[in-house]
């Protein structure tokens, strides 16, 4: 049944053991080249079509062939240990399917002979009967193994006889085994565990047994037999199981890896990767007989529905792995999404028909599908390239491997490329090509975001930096403008606003940091507290403002004429001045009083308009005395201001 796929992919080929389509070798980017490589592989498969059609012209067994034609035994010795494709073999081709291996033993029917290479048959309900005698030429028991190189059959059934040794012929054939085999038959009933079919034969010395095989199945037939002693027949199994291994392995790893990639990253495409891989691996195996050695051997109807089914899953996996990959979203690519959401639709519906309808049918309409299919990704893909999709690029190179494989396969199934599994590897080399890059391709494009990150990090970082270097700068100038308004603020707190001097805050202040200097130092400090003498009369003569003006000539006079830098000069109440006069003596401190009254005394104040004003200031002085606090010390000169008044005023009373 199975064997549909191969006839259908390349109806050209001789024989056809492996895989359905596709494979690999890049040469990367080219256009031009990869249309070339395309229009080769086209013209290769009109070419082997053409040459098909003349096959299967030729398999006509009525047109061939003569009735009764001997089928002589093919003799067998220790010296020739295989015989690689057995020659000359008589066949009948049974269109009612109403024989029995009788009418091929006794020759009953029209027999033709063919090589057993050239037993292909395609497009055919009928089934096929070969009569294979063997005669061992020696005085030795020895066993054989018939091979039947081609696990795609339905039902592969033989019969063995004893015909005897040539010197004593057996008057009538004696049956001695019956082998039923084929896929539609349970795996475990053959006589040897293999995904080929093989056939024990124990010969006695000089016997000659008579073989005779029926195959029928619903895809194409190929019945290449091969003979084998145990020793050659495990040598092929282990060359073929280590290719296998290698191959598989690999595959398996690089679905480890994109579920690893899936489970981390939680993107779509390394999880439809994977379906792709797993299914192109169970597609191989289904078509190369292994799978129904090892996966599903107690499932017949399993081992005839796997390929086709496996071909449209991988499909599917494909086109949801190309729309992730390719970003291909609906907005800007309604036409490519409506093209994919329709091929996905229709590999459903051939999906669930591959289950019920017959495999003959499906397995040609879903090899149409799979390549109408991979012409679409492939297209899609360059489309994206053009874009400037940087993706894309080891996405369309997957593509020209899996073509140029294609080629390779085709090349080695017309015979170009020598070698019976010449097919299959090249099958494989292409696969496993296009599937290492595709995880490639995921893996450049995982890349590209790093180096996308990584840039809008460090871009973010960099503004981050200036943000905060702006605001600490910000942040300073408002730190210094707060200091200096504080600065002012503390200036206006501690000063007078009219006459520039000290307040009574700031003489306080300053009072208290003098004596706690003193308290350590034991240094002089003369207090004085000055009165303006009938002040009233000013106001009430000249008004408050020429007061005002008057205050002020004072706190002049006492700026010019106290001068000492550690003197501290205060306006303490309306009309009263204190001067403090650190590391001063009693005596200098009087005699500078003195001057200032006498200044006031002779001196006469300007008002604004020009008139004249004289003031005298009455004065009281305390030096400071171990134990003095603030208040002892001026309640002491402020006494003494007392006494200065109620002795007449204009002048100074020293404590
Ligand atoms: P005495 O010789 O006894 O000191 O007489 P006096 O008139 O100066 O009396 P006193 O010292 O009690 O004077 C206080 C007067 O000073 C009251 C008020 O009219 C005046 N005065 C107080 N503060 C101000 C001020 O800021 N501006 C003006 N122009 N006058 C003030
Ligand atoms: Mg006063
Ligand atoms: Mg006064």
């Amino acid at each position: 049944m199975r064997s549909l796929v191969c006839a259908w992919l390349f109806p050209f080929a001789g024989r056809c053991p492996g895989p359905g389509p596709v494979g690999g070798v890049a040469h990367g980017l080219h256009e031009a080249r990869a249309a070339l490589v395309l229009l080769f592989a086209c013209l290769l498969l009109v070419a082997g079509l053409a040459r098909a059609a003349v096959a299967v012209s030729d398999v006509d067994p009525l047109a061939a062939g003569a009735p009764g034609a001997d089928c002589p035994s093919i003799p067998l010795s220790g010296e020739q240990p295989d015989i690689a494709s057995l020659p000359g073999l008589c066949f009948v081709q049974d269109d009612a399917r109403a024989l029995g291996p009788a009418d091929l033993l006794e020759g009953r029917q029209a027999r033709e002979r063919r090589d057993a290479d050239q037993l292909v048959f395609t497009h055919t309900r009928a089934a096929y009967w070969v009569y294979v005698p063997l005669r061992n030429t020696e005085a030795v028991q020895r066993s054989w193994y018939l091979q039947l190189d081609y696990p795609l059959l339905d039902e592969v059934d033989f019969w063995v006889y004893d015909l005897g040794r040539p010197t004593q012929p057996r008057p009538r054939p004696v049956l001695l085994d019956v082998q039923r085999m084929g896929d539609q038959r349970p795996f475990l009933a053959r006589p040897v565990r293999h995904r080929l079919f093989l056939l024990p034969l124990h010969f006695a010395p000089y016997q000659t047994l008579g073989v005779v095989l029926r195959v029928h199945s619903s895809g194409a037939i190929n019945i290449p037999l091969s003979l084998h002693t145990a020793e050659s027949a495990i040598e092929g199994t282990q060359d073929h199981s280590l290719a296998q291994g290698m191959f598989m392995g690999a595959m398996l790893l690089l679905a480890l890896f994109n579920i690893t990639l899936f489970l981390r990253l939680r993107l779509p495409q390394p999880f439809f990767n994977a379906a792709y891989i797993v299914c192109v691996g169970l597609f191989l195996t289904s078509m190369s007989g292994l799978s129904y050695q090892y996966l599903w051997p107690w499932s017949p109807w399993l081992a005839n529905v796997s390929v086709p089914l496996t071909e449209v899953l991988a499909i599917l996996s494909l086109l949801l792995f190309t729309r992730h990959f390719l970003d291909i979203v609906p907005q800007q690519w309604p036409r490519q999404i409506a093209l994919i959401r329709l091929l996905f639709g229709l590999g459903v519906v051939l999906l669930l028909a591959s289950l019920w309808l017959p495999y003959a049918l499906m397995i040609k309409v879903d090899t149409v599908y799979a390549m109408l299919s991979m012409l679409f990704m492939f297209c899609v893909g360059v489309a994206r390239l053009r874009q400037g999709e940087r993706a894309a690029r080891w996405y369309v190179v997957s593509w020209l491997v899996f073509y140029a494989g294609y080629l390779f396969y085709g090349l080695a199934a017309f015979g170009y490329i020598p070698g019976f599994m010449a097919q299959e590897r090249w099958m494989q080399i292409a696969l496993g090509s296009q599937i290492f890059l595709l995880t490639y391709a995921e893996v450049m494009q995982l890349r590209d975001l790093l180096d996308k990150a990584l840039r809008i990090e460090s871009t973010a970082r960099s503004s981050l930096q200036h943000e905060v270097q702006r605001r600490t700068e910000d942040l300073r100038a408002t730190m210094q403008a707060l200091e200096q308004a504080n600065q002012q603020l503390r200036v206006l707190t501690l000063h007078d606003p009219l006459t520039g001097l000290l307040n009574r805050r700031g003489l306080d202040e300053s009072l208290e940091q003098l004596l706690r200097q003193l308290g350590r130092a034991h240094h002089a400090l003369v207090l004085v507290v000055f009165d303006i003498d009938h002040f009233k009369h000013v106001n009430d003569q000249f008004g408050h403002d020429m007061g005002d003006v008057v205050l002020k000539w004072v706190a002049e006079v006492l700026g010019n004429l106290v001068r000492r830098k550690s003197d501290v000069l205060a306006r303490f109440g309306g009309e009263e001045f204190v001067v403090l006069l650190p590391a001063t003596a009693q005596a200098d401190a009087v005699a500078l009083i003195q001057r200032v009254l006498a200044h006031a005394r002779h001196s006469p104040v300007v008002l604004p308009d020009g008139r004249q004003l004289s003031i005298t200031l009455s004065a009281g002085l305390a030096a400071w005395a171990v134990g003095d606090t603030a208040q002892t010390l001026f309640k002491r000169a402020d006494e003494c201001l007392y006494r200065a008044k109620d002795a007449g005023r204009d002048r100074l009373v020293a404590a």
